[in-house]
C-alpha cells in the first residue's frame, strides 16, 4: 500500500520525539527500542530534513547487532546509467556503539566506509548536500524535497537483501510525505531489502494528489507544480487511458497499486524515471501547456516499463551492482522497444492518431538515418556505450546513435517481421507477453538480444537470426520498404537545401549551453569553435533562458555571431557566414494501390494487435 502522510497526525508524540533528537542518548534509545521490535533485523534509516535552505540532509543509520565489522557503500550510480559518484556529497561521516561510545570510522575507498567493533550495534551519521533536482537526481531545498534514495542511503554491505525501515525527521510544517513505500505504524516505511527500497521515489512538500482505480487497480497521482500549469482531470483522464490500454495489451497486471510523481517546472531539464510500482516524471510547465500529448508518451513509457526493465529484465542489470558501471546489450531493447510498446499502448487508447504516428515514426527514422554513426554503431554497441552518454565528444553524429530511438524503430520491424514469419499470428505483444510469462513470472532474467530472439522466434515459429545479425548486432541498412510494404505504407526521401551554422548548440543540465556537434570543415569550426565550448550568445541573445533552436531562423549567406567561453576559459566573440547544406526528409505514405489484406494488416498493426 502506499501513504501520503501529513506530519503531526500520523506520528505520536513519543516518536516525533526520538526522529527529531539526535543526543547519543536518544540514539540508544531508539537502538533498544528496535532491539525489541518485530523488525528488529532491520537496517534503520532516519533522513533529518532541518537544513532545506542549504541543502543538506543528516541520514542516520542503525545497524543491529552482528559482525564486528561492518562495510558501508554509498552507490556511485542510480537512476541513469552514469557514474555520478554521489559521494562527492557526502560531508562526513561518524559511528558510535549502542552505548554511545565513538568508533573509529575507515574510508576504504571514495565510496565505501568501514566500521570495527560493530558486533553489539552501532549508529551511523552522516551529512550530504543535495541539490540535484529532477526524477534523476535528490533534491532539498525550502520548496521541497524529491529523492532517489540509492543517491543518498548508503547500505551494509553485508545486509544489502534483509528488510529495511526509512523515518523522516525534521520535516518542515505542513509538508506531506508521498512514496509508494510500504508504510508502517510509527509513520516510517518499510521495504523488504535495500533494492526495493532505493526502487521508491520519495517526495516530500505541499503537492496536490488525487486517485483514481482502474482493472482492479488503485492509482495515485501526485503533482508538485504552480496550479495554473496543470489540469488534474485532465491528467486523470489520460491516465485512466493509458493504465487501461497498457494492462489489456500485456494481459497481466502485475501490482495492486501504483503512483505516478509529476513535476511540471519552469526551469530546463526533465525526463521520467521507472520504478516497479511508480514512476516519476518531470516536465517543462510550457512544454505541457504547448502538447500535453507529449505528457502522455512519456507516461506511456515509464508505466510499460514496470514490465519491460522492471520485471521482463536482462540478466545482465542483475543483481545489481551499485559499485561500478553495469554493462548491457539490452537497452535497445529496454528502452527502445518500450518507446515501441508505448506508441501501441497510445494507438489502442485513441491518445495518438494514425497520421501523427506515421509522422512521428518517419521523424525516428530521420534522426537514424541522419546520424553517420547508423554505419558504425549497432543497437547493441550503443547500449553497451549508454555509460558515455555524459560526454559531449560522445554525442557527436558521427560517434553514436541513441539506442531509445533506434531500439523504437527496431521494436516496429521486429514487430512487422513477426507478424510476416508468423502469417499474422503473433506481433510484438506476443513477444512481450512470452517474455513475460517465461521470464518475468518465473523470476528469471533475460539473456539481452539473445533471450529477445529466442521469444520472436518462439512465438513466430521461425528463424529470425538474420534479423538479429544484420540490425541488432550488426550495422546493416534497414530496408524499411521491405518492411513497411505488408501494412500499404512506403518511405519516400526528399531533400532539401537548408541553412546551416556548421553547429549544434545543446542544453546541458545545468541550464548552460554549448557546442554539442560541430560539422567537420564548416566555415564554424574554421572560425575557432570547437565542441564543448560554453555558449554564451547567439546574434546578441544570451542562451541562458530561452533556447537557441532559434538556428532555424537564419539563412544562407547571413553572418552569425556567437560569443563563447572557449577551452582556455576565455570569453571571445566568434563570426562566420552561415552556408547551406543538403538534408534528406523521410516521409511514410500510403502506396498507390493498397491491397484489402494490407488495409486489414495495417488495421491490427495500428491497434497492436496480431490478427
Ligand atoms: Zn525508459
Amino acid at each position: 500500500m502506499i501513504v501520503t502522510m501529513r506530519r503531526g497526525i500520523a506520528t505520536t508524540g513519543r516518536v516525533r520525539r526520538i526522529l527529531r533528537e539526535r543526543s547519543a542518548a536518544v540514539s540508544t534509545v531508539l537502538f533498544l527500542c528496535l532491539a525489541f521490535s518485530p523488525s528488529y533485523a532491520a537496517t534503520s534509516y532516519t533522513i533529518s530534513l532541518a537544513n532545506p535552505d542549504q541543502h543538506l540532509i543528516e541520514v542516520q543509520i542503525l545497524l543491529p547487532e552482528g559482525a564486528a565489522q561492518r562495510e558501508l557503500q554509498l552507490p556511485v550510480w542510480n537512476a541513469l546509467y552514469q557514474v555520478r559518484d554521489f559521494a562527492q556529497y557526502v560531508d562526513w561521516v561518524r559511528a558510535k556503539d549502542s552505548a554511545g561510545h565513538s568508533l573509529s570510522v575507515r574510508e576504504l575507498d571514495k565510496s565505501r566506509w568501514q566500521i570495527a567493533n560493530a558486533q553489539g550495534g552501532v549508529v551511523i551519521d552522516y551529512q550530504m548536500f543535495v541539490d540535484s533536482p529532477g526524477p534523476f537526481g535528490a533534491e532539498l531545498n525550502s520548496h521541497h524535497a524529491f529523492l532517489n534514495l540509492a543517491q543518498i542511503l548508503m547500505y551494509p554491505v553485508d545486509a544489502r537483501n534483509r528488510p529495511m525501515v526509512v523515518r523522516f525527521s525534521q520535516v518542515p510544517s505542513g509538508w506531506q510525505v508521498a512514496t509508494p513505500l510500504t508504510s508502517i505504524s510509527d509513520g516510517g516505511f518499510s521495504a523488504e531489502n535495500y533494492d526495493r527500497l532505493v526502487d521508491s521515489p520519495v517526495e516530500i512538500g505541499m503537492f496536490k494528489e488525487s486517485d483514481f482505480d482502474e482493472a482492479g487497480a488503485h492509482y495515485r497521482v501526485i503533482v508538485d507544480a504552480e496550479p495554473g500549469d496543470y489540469d488534474m482531470n485532465q491528467i486523470d483522464a489520460r491516465l485512466h487511458k493509458i493504465v487501461a490500454a497498457a494492462i489489456s495489451w500485456m494481459n497481466d497486471r502485475p501490482f495492486d497499486s501504483y503512483m505516478f510523481l509529476y513535476h511540471f517546472p519552469h526551469g530546463p531539464g526533465g525526463g521520467g524515471m521507472e520504478h516497479a510500482y511508480s514512476t516519476a516524471i518531470a516536465m517543462n510547465a510550457d512544454v505541457l501547456a504547448k502538447s500535453p500529448e507529449s505528457l502522455a508518451s512519456v507516461t506511456a513509457h515509464e508505466f510499460f516499463h514496470l514490465w519491460n526493465v522492471k520485471r521482463i529484465r536482462p540478466q545482465t542489470l542483475e543483481p545489481v551492482d551499485y559499485t561500478k558501471e553495469n554493462y548491457t546489450r539490452a537497452l535497445w531493447f529496454s528502452e527502445g522497444c518500450t518507446s515501441t510498446a508505448a506508441d501501441m499502448i497510445q494507438l489502442r487508447s485513441g491518445l495518438l492518431e494514425e497520421r501523427r504516428f506515421e509522422l512521428q515514426l518517419a521523424s525516428e527514422i530521420n534522426e537514424l538515418e541522419g546520424r553517420h554513426a547508423h554505419l558504425t554503431q549497432s543497437a547493441e554497441e550503443s547500449s553497451l556505450d549508454a555509460w558515455l552518454e555524459g560526454r559531449t565528444s560522445y554525442q557527436r553524429p558521427e560517434r553514436s546513435i541513441s539506442y531509445y530511438n533506434k531500439g523504437e524503430l527496431l521494436g516496429i520491424v521486429l514487430d512487422l517481421a513477426v507478424r510476416d514469419a508468423s502469417h499474422d499470428r503473433a506481433s510484438l505483444r506476443e513477444v512481450f507477453q512470452w517474455m513475460n510469462q517465461n521470464y518475468a513470472k518465473q523470476g528469471k532474467f533475460f539473456a539481452d538480444s539473445e533471450g529477445v530472439r529466442e521469444a520472436a522466434e518462439a512465438v513466430s515459429h521461425s528463424d529470425l537470426k538474420w534479423f538479429f545479425e544484420q540490425y541488432v548486432a550488426g550495422t546493416e541498412e534497414i530496408p524499411w520498404n521491405d518492411f513497411f510494404h505488408s501494412v500499404g505504407l512506403r518511405l519516400i526521401r526528399q531533400t532539401y537545401k537548408v541553412a546551416d551554422a556548421g553547429f549544434v548548440p545543446s542544453r546541458n543540465s545545468d541550464g548552460s549551453v554549448s557546442v554539442g556537434a560541430l560539422t567537420a570543415g564548416s566555415a564554424a569550426e574554421r572560425a575557432d569553435l570547437r565542441v564543448g565550448d560554453s555558449v554564451l550568445e547567439i546574434n546578441g541573445n544570451a542562451t541562458k533562458r530561452e533556447f537557441v533552436g532559434d538556428l532555424a531562423g537564419l539563412h544562407a549567406g547571413d553572418t552569425i555571431t556567437v560569443k563563447i567561453r572557449n577551452r582556455s576559459g576565455a570569453e571571445v566573440e566568434l563570426k562566420w557566414k552561415v552556408r547551406t547544406r543538403e538534408e534528406s526528409v523521410y516521409e511514410l505514405k500510403d502506396l498507390e494501390n493498397i491491397t484489402a489484406e494490407q488495409r486489414t494488416r495495417r488495421a491490427a498493426w495500428l491497434k497492436g494487435e496480431a490478427e
